[in-house]
């Protein structure tokens, strides 16, 4: 009987890319792996796509560095750049490429010796402000970076979008205005679409396009990715450790917070916010078992959460519970949960078990 355990499917992952090279047949992927792949698997994910795509996206030199030793050979681009002078001899050796989105780090690359020339993205902020140079800084960032030793003369541009999960929002087209400006008349490829960007706005694709969540078959919105014909590539288990009858008026669990209001049986299914499945989730919240839809019932432990079964249930111990998975869409958990669909994936903790099938 196993424990906490996502399933990871290559084949869903593979149908996701082709998705994504229909929706922009004219632009080359960044495959964006960091936080271990949203929790998928850094490794595995990356020799599963390294076929399909044209690079690797991630947000720490480390997670460059695993890629690497891990035989990866496609450029790898570290999102939010690098963080202090001394990661550029490293970055250099390993054929990684950067973002700049500071004076700091244009700095240290005038001011490095370095074996060879870094590939650069200059990151402009067209409206996040998170991260990046501002549209009057452009120019000047660009002609620096051209005249710089260390800088590969292919210099890339890159923005992110702030509500591109907003249909109806004009923000979008905004920021989309400001990157074309902005880049008008400089050689150089572009990339500012992520998920977002990707499914609702055909118009900013251009030359790369850097999907993360909906490359694991999940939406950056709340509706399921399967009105856009993606597939989860990740299934949460368990199994049922405990069938248990159960009497009305009786509470569960710590806090005694649910009270049965009829004779029924309880299932205890072993997985808890010690797995990285959220204890704040109100009860009523459903998990998958034999083909039903169950409400959990009573507070989350750290190891263990209790579900309503219903009095006449079939099941026992042992049988397979799915927290969320084809079966239920983890846009569903999430929105009940007030959470975020890569919050709940990127917060499975080590003691999961990983699965990698077909
Ligand atoms: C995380 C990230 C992405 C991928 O975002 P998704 O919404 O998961 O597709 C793309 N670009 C940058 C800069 C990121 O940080």
């Amino acid at each position: 009987m196993k424990a906490a355990t996502v399933k990871i499917s290559s084949l869903a992952l593979k149908h996701n890319i082709q998705k994504i090279k229909q929706k922009a047949p004219h632009s080359k992927i960044i495959a964006v792996v960091k936080a271990n792949a949203y929790g998928h698997g850094l490794k595995f994910v990356s020799k599963a796509l390294e076929n399909d795509v044209d690079a690797f996206g991630v947000a720490r030199l480390e997670e460059a560095l695993i890629l690497r030793s891990s035989g990866i050979i496609k450029p790898i681009v570290l999102l939010e750049g690098f963080f202090s002078a001394e990661d550029l001899p490293v970055i250099a050796v390993n054929n990684i490429q950067t973002v700049v989105h500071n004076r700091q780090q244009l700095e240290a690359l005038q001011q490095s010796v370095l074996p060879n020339p870094i590939r650069v993205w200059l990151k402009i902020d067209t409206g996040m402000h998170r991260l990046g140079v501002s549209l009057e800084q452009t120019d000047e960032f660009y002609t620096q970076l051209q005249a710089c030793a260390t800088v590969d003369k292919e210099i890339g541009f890159i923005s992110h979008f702030s509500r591109a999960d907003e249909i109806d929002s004009d923000y979008t087209l905004i920021q989309n205005e400001r990157f074309l400006q902005a880049t008008a008349g400089k050689k150089g490829e572009r990339s500012i679409a992520a998920s977002g960007g990707i499914l609702f706005w055909p118009q900013s694709h251009f030359e790369w396009i850097r999907p993360g969540i909906i490359m694991f078959g999940v939406s950056p919105t709340d509706t399921p990715s399967d009105i856009y014909g993606f597939t989860p590539v990740m299934t949460l288990t368990s199994s049922l450790i405990a069938v248990r009858s159960h009497k009305k008026g009786e509470p569960v669990g710590y806090g005694g917070i649910w009270v049965s209001d009829k004779d029924t049986k309880i299932g205890v299914v072993a997985i808890g916010y010690g797995d990285g499945y959220p204890r704040n989730i109100p009860n009523g919240t459903p998990v998958w078992i034999n083909g039903r839809r169950v409400p959990i019932v009573g507070r989350v432990s750290m190891d263990m959460v209790t579900v309503d079964l219903g009095a006449d249930c079939r099941e026992q111990v042992g049988d397979e519970v799915i927290l969320w998975g084809k079966e239920l869409p983890i846009e569903e958990v999430a929105k009940i949960t007030g959470l975020l669909s890569y919050e709940l994936m990127t917060k499975l903790t080590p003691r999961v078990l990983i699965e990698y099938i077909d």
